[in-house]
């Protein structure tokens, strides 16, 4: 219930439909009511210690971030690719990442939820969606 990608095949379907550039594939969305957010100090050392156990490396200020706001007496903001309809956190090709703002399970929201931010940061490195094995390595699986 944690993440996952909005898909390039229906961005290019709904493209299609509205007659613009499928360039838009390129340019992943925040969801509505997102906030920019601009990563906090831990995250280049997160960053670092992902790339140390998945064995990749990647640029970390490629990554856009954004808080999302949670739905009200939830624990996640609404999201297409979860089967509650809700994520904690949320990658997005090609490198954006968002998390969800305060909520009554975590006060604070999922940006200083390392765990989380990890596993996002690990899609990205990865450049997929999918779960592969270094998910396991760093202990990143979801649970
Ligand atoms: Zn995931």
């Amino acid at each position: 219930m944690r993440d996952r990608v909005v898909s390039c095949g229906m961005l290019l379907a709904a493209a299609v439909l509205i007659g613009v550039s499928t360039d838009a594939c390129e340019v992943a969305t925040a969801p509505p009511g997102a906030a920019s957010l601009a990563p906090p100090p831990d995250f280049a050392e997160w960053w670092a210690e992902v790339e140390q156990c998945s064995g990749r490396t990647g640029e970390f200020d490629r990554v856009a971030w954004y808080v999302a706001p949670c739905e009200m007496g939830q624990n996640g903001f609404p999201c297409d690719v979860t089967p509650n309809g809700l994520c904690a956190g949320e990658w997005r090709a090609p490198h954006t990442i968002v998390l969800g703002g305060p909520n009554r399970f975590f006060p604070d929201g999922y940006v200083d939820d390392e765990w989380t931010v990890k596993h996002e940061m690990l899609h990205d490195l990865l450049g997929t969606p999918e779960h592969p094995v270094e998910f396991e390595n760093c202990h990143l699986a979801l649970r």
